[in-house]
């Protein structure tokens, strides 16, 4: 085993929680792809030593939920003012035909760049470009993407079995459901194929049909929850985005969404949800008590208009919370930093509203950063997340050298509070140097520019 010393970091943000979140060690000991000690540490004879001094040290960020072929639907001007139903009809379904591999490939690759140059070291990317006879194998692509770039990957393997609305007649080839058999299927093989249940995997798969139950039949996700749990793999899915879906499910099941999926077997310690920017009745309960998480998705939930989830009454009742980027169609970018910065920001505007005094108190920098971090890493099921003795190696060293980050007198939060990209002076994932310098090895940026202008070229024609 090697062991590397990572020295005299200026402060190190454990992801813990409460007093656990700061500690005044300096340095980290890495053996091998984990975390051997934390401390005021000497180098051993002939140890690797990795100058941190400056720098600020993060657990890397561990996003939960992600579409990353979105990457190349930055700001399609139909949908750059709309609201979710509409923004789904001018943007995602429009689109979703115009992928190829390449076009996946490139999309992928610039979505990870991105999450990479943030210290995001975990992505789990919630993929729904599936139908019938696909021309193209999207979790290969991806897969092989993520390895070549050192980035933990979970693929939540989406799709639809029933069409999306006002599409029923002549559906387009792309928008042609799949039957819930040929999904659960091919779950199965992704399975066989990368499934890894290690705790320090860097390869996973999620059962996640998109959508419940505009995507997917009541029975199905029943069936779907039963498949999932004989594989030993998670569930996730979208749910309570926006007022609309609530409506709907009133009118159509008679209940809130929370009770619909407790009956279909959809909660649990390994069930997360992305948004639920609504909840009311005993739903933050009926999660918290079951285990269930939330990918807390505050930029795209701000982009779109759809209201923001009540993370910190759910982390108070005691539920899983996560922060993720969602897809770049609905958020413009993609980097864990503005995500933590803005969920910094909205829960403070929110609490404010309406009262005389305001809601400076809403969340704290470092519970944003657990649950950013920490939080994630329980939810996938990763021992990693945290920089304590034991976790994954998967370390952000962040070199506060740039003006916006001059003048802090808490350099610790100083990411989070003052948002930007900040100069990433190394990430490792597992140990391994995944970014050197704002640079990723291997990648040749202009390169990858080049590329995306074509395929952008190709999708927007
Ligand atoms: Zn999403």
């Amino acid at each position: 085993m090697t062991s590397t010393l990572i020295r005299n970091a200026a402060a190190i943000m454990t992801g813990l929680q409460g007093d656990a979140a700061r500690t005044d060690a300096t340095d980290i000991r890495i053996d091998g792809d984990r975390i051997r000690e934390v401390g005021r540490l000497s180098p051993l004879p002939g140890e690797t030593q990795v100058d941190a001094s400056g720098c600020v040290v993060y657990p890397g960020w561990v996003n939960t939920h992600h579409h990353l072929f979105q990457s190349m639907l930055k700001g399609v001007p139909a949908g750059i003012n709309s609201s979710l139903g509409d923004w789904l009809v001018q943007v995602t379904a429009r689109y979703r035909g115009r992928f190829d591999g390449e076009a996946l490939e490139v999309a992928a690759t610039v979505g990870i760049a991105e999450l990479l140059l943030s210290g995001c070291t975990t992505v789990a990317d919630h993929h729904y470009l599936y139908y019938p006879d696909m021309p193209f194998d999207g979790a290969r692509i991806l897969f092989d993407v993520a390895e070549r770039m050192g980035v933990r990957f979970v693929l939540c393997r989406g799709g639809m079995t029933k069409p999306q609305p006002g599409f029923e007649v002549d559906i387009p080839r792309e928008l042609r459901p799949e039957s819930a058999d040929a999904m659960i299927a091919d779950v199965a093989s992704l399975v066989q194929r990368y499934h890894d249940p290690d705790l320090l995997a860097m390869r996973r798969v999620a059962m996640a049909p998109t959508t419940p139950t505009y995507r997917v039949r009541p029975e199905e996700l029943r069936e779907m929850a039963r498949a999932a749990r004989s594989l030993g793999i998670r569930l996730h899915t979208h749910l309570s985005e926006n007022l609309d879906y609530l409506r709907f499910f009133r009118e159509v099941h008679d209940r809130t969404p929370i009770e619909f999926c407790d009956e279909h077997e959809w909660l649990g310690p390994d069930v997360w949800f992305a948004h639920l920017c609504h909840t009311g009745g005993d739903e933050i309960e009926r999660m918290a008590r079951t285990g269930t998480g939330i990918a807390h998705c505050p930029a795209s939930n701000c982009r779109l208009g759809s209201g923001i989830a009540q993370a910190p009454k759910m982390a108070a009742a005691g539920m899983k919370v996560s922060l993720a980027v969602d897809g770049a169609a609905s958020n413009e970018s993609a980097d864990m930093i503005s995500e933590a910065h803005t969920a910094w920001m909205v829960h403070r505007a929110v609490k404010g509203l309406g009262r005389f005094e305001g809601g400076g108190d809403a969340v704290t920098a470092e519970q944003v950063i657990h649950w950013g971090t920490r939080g994630g890493a329980d939810i996938l099921g990763l021992d990693a997340g945290s920089i304590e003795a034991g976790r994954a190696a998967d370390l952000a060293l962040y070199a506060l050298d740039e003006p916006r980050y001059m003048g802090l007198h808490d350099i610790g939060i100083g990411p989070v509070i003052s948002g930007g990209r900040p100069h990433l002076r190394c990430l490792m994932v597992g140990g391994k140097v995944v970014v050197r310098d704002d640079a990723i090895p291997g990648l040749d940026m202009a390169e990858l520019a080049a590329r995306s202008r074509k395929v952008l070229a190709r999708v927007m024609r």
